[in-house]
């Protein structure tokens, strides 16, 4: 099976888990416990989180370990919210659902909120977020890049304008952690998914600028200083220190290995494929290439790659038996014909430049198939 689907999810690194595995088995003590299984466990969340915050250059206190992306934005939007009371919010139409549902969660609750839509590269310019603000914006959610085209945002323009009209930012970096560096200093809060690069599921961290007024989102002991309830999962926290860990160290070279894959990829569709089209612009993620390809729908495009033994994904939603397209791309100002035809390619670091000639070849194949 060739793996295609990188921005979904990535298969754990063999030296993630290995660090990982004592802290499931003999080292499982709780973090909160006094006694020595406690403070091993304790120590061993200090070091980690310590790490992260080297990586990061911010202050080990500025760290929280959550479950993942959809934690860390539901932590950062509603946490706002809970703090301010009410007030207006300002979330990118192509955010992940982490966002946009919170949004709506706290729309329900008396709060207002605007959607930006990105221009037609995909991109929300920075002029649309300072048209955004009104006096009473408290909140600003713009990702640091897609999930389904790669778009790459301009974090640090946004984060200066946040800054000077005094508006809480969150960039989500689910996508752009594995190949882009990471926007400290440029937002109030931003967050990490170990499960997009290399590590392991419900394993995430959010960045929380101190002296930022957030309140939190689960109640209970005082775990990550009273902003999180729960026992810490130490494994998965260890498992994302060390994910990101390589994640940092490989960056550059693995940026460079994956754009090269990505751009053979894209160039010998474009000149073997007629009707093919890049969705996005501008700056992409090297990892991604979300592609359209006239008179197919993307579901059938995907079926067919899967039962030949490639697996990639369409952004599309299928509710009910009907497909709705990609709210990203539809934003974007795509026909729904081209949105539906759409189809996400995400390469990882185990891709081979082999699979890519194998996928273009079946890829061949299936438009051709489906065409007919
Ligand atoms: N944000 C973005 C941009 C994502 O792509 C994803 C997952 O696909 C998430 C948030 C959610 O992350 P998690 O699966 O860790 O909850």
């Amino acid at each position: 099976m060739i793996y295609l689907d990188n921005a979904a999810t990535t298969r754990i690194d063999e030296e993630v888990l290995a660090v990982m595995t004592p802290f499931l088995r003999e080292n499982f003590g709780n973090t909160q416990s006094q006694h020595s299984y406690g403070r091993a466990a304790a120590n061993a969340l200090t070091e980690v989180r310590d790490k992260i915050a080297a990586l990061l250059s911010c202050k080990p206190e500025e760290i929280y370990f959550v479950s993942g992306g959809t934690e860390a934005g539901n932590t950062a939007l509603k946490g706002v919210c809970a703090e301010r009371g009410k007030g207006h919010l300002i979330v990118s139409a192509i955010e992940h659902p982490a966002l946009l549902e919170s949004a709506e969660d706290m729309r329900k609750l008396g709060f207002t909120a605007t959607f930006l839509n990105p221009d037609k590269n995909g991109r929300i310019e920075p002029e649309s977020v300072a048209a955004a603000i009104r006096e009473d914006t408290v909140f600003c959610a713009v990702m640091a890049a897609n999930n389904e085209t790669g778009v790459i945002q301009p974090v640090k323009e946004i984060g200066e304008i946040c800054k000077a009209r005094g508006v809480f930012y969150y960039a989500d970096c689910v996508q752009s952690a594995c190949t882009q560096p990471l926007p400290t200093g440029y937002c109030d809060a931003f967050g990490i998914s170990a499960h997009k690069f290399y590590g392991p599921k419900g394993a995430g961290a959010i960045y929380i600028k101190s002296g930022s007024k957030i309140s939190r989102l689960i109640s209970g002991g005082r775990q990550e200083r009273g902003l999180r309830g729960g026992t810490v999962n130490t494994a998965a926290a260890i498992g994302l220190a060390k994910a990101f860990e390589l994640a940092c160290k490989e960056r550059e070279n693995s940026a460079a290995y994956l754009a090269k894959l990505r751009d053979k990829f894209l160039s010998r569709v474009f000149a073997e494929i007629d009707g093919t089209h890049l969705n996005g612009g501008g700056e992409i993620l090297p990892s991604h290439a979300n592609i359209s390809f006239d008179g197919c729908e993307g579901e059938n495009i995907l079926f067919y790659l899967d039962l030949n033994g490639v697996a990639v994904s369409t952004g599309s939603a299928c509710s009910a038996g009907a497909v709705t397209p990609s709210r990203a791309l539809m934003a974007a100002g795509l026909s729904e014909s081209r949105a539906k035809s759409a189809v996400r390619f995400t390469f990882g670091k185990y891709n081979t430049f082999e699979e890519v000639d194998n996928t273009v070849e079946i890829l061949k194949r299936a438009v051709a198939a489906i065409r007919k």
